[in-house]
């Protein structure tokens, strides 16, 4: 083969192995638009009460006498089939109940992965605003087929699934305005969901699904009070009392500040400036329905924005209503 000749070949050579890695980096894009598929993580509380961190709001796992009851059930089809994997590494019972501690989607989407039939327990309004979102439409919404069963619309509803006592309850509107807190007295266990999440320093509430900062104060004083001392916020670690008693404080002070400015007058951007926030301006107050039922973007719920309402605006938009 001449010199000639051999080039023309490695050329040749080269052209198509760059063709193919054309084709696998065009084949990327596509890929990366897969949502990460992030490890869940099994953690004891008690012997019969657990909970599992990743694939979205973190879940509780607590095992009955014949069945097992979930407290809220991940993100996607495929983080839902993951946390059914982690009950089965547990127990063989069958799964019977599953309490929603809200409508947000990172919390309840992955029910499309749990079996038909079983009995869903969420507060009244959390099923209207999963309907709102099926009417929606969109990616977020919730699946049609795994709707709310069995609704709680009192202050705090006592009840025994299976051998276990729970208290289910709603003090107040406050991340939304559907939230469950679910409350184990004989374990002294609280499953607060997004009331408290500890991967943002303030509390993060839906104004356009009727969450409340003057809610969320009472709400959370209502955690507070409970005879208990392991917290499982929605998104973060296990919290101790005095983790959610600095938390509540910490609100508090801060929504007297801003409500304290307010009435004097200032501009929301006098008041983030004296709280050292940023002076980005904030979003326009969405249209009613609008938004309902979508998941967190990525990062949201994380510690960044995630396009939602900081709190100093939320409280700022609820006092210029
Ligand atoms: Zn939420």
């Amino acid at each position: 083969m001449t010199f000639d000749a051999e080039r023309r070949l490695t050329l040749r050579r080269v052209a198509r192995w760059i063709v193919a890695g054309g084709a696998i980096a065009a084949s990327l894009p596509l890929l990366a638009q897969q949502p990460a598929q992030q490890p869940l993580t099994t953690a004891q509380l008690k012997p019969d009460v657990y909970w599992v961190s990743g694939g979205g709001g973190n879940s509780g796992v607590i095992v009955g006498s014949t069945g097992v009851v979930i407290v809220d059930a991940k993100t996607t089809p495929e983080s839902g089939k993951d946390l059914l994997a982690q009950v089965a590494k547990i127990t063989s019972k069958p799964i019977t109940h599953v309490i929603l501690t809200h409508s947000d989607g990172d919390h309840v989407n992955g029910l499309a992965s749990f079996p038909a039939g079983l009995t869903i327990i969420a507060h009244e309004n959390n099923k209207k605003e999963q309907e709102a979102a099926i009417d929606a439409g969109g990616r977020g919404a919730p699946p049609a087929d795994r709707l709310p069963t069995q609704l709680v619309s009192t202050v705090r509803e006592a009840t025994t699934i299976d051998g276990v006592k729970f208290e289910l309850l709603h003090w107040a509107p406050a991340h939304t305005s559907g939230d469950l807190v679910v409350y184990l007295p004989d374990q002294k266990i609280v499953f607060t969901g997004d009331i408290i999440a500890t991967n943002r320093p303030d509390p993060l509430i839906h104004l356009e699904k009727g969450g409340s900062s003057e809610g969320w104060i009472t709400t959370t004083k209502g955690i507070a009070g409970l005879d208990a001392d392991k917290f499982v916020p929605g998104h973060g670690d296990v919290q101790t009392k005095a983790d959610i008693q600095a938390r509540l404080q910490a609100a508090q002070d801060k929504r007297d500040k801003i409500v304290a400015m307010i009435k004097d007058g200032k501009s929301l951007d006098d008041v983030k400036a004296a709280l050292g926030e940023a002076q980005a301006a904030a979003p326009p107050p969405p249209p009613p329905g609008a938004g309902r039922g979508q998941p967190p973007g990525p990062g949201a719920g994380r510690g960044g924005g995630g396009g939602f309402a900081s709190f100093t605006e939320v409280v700022y938009q609820e006092l210029k209503k």
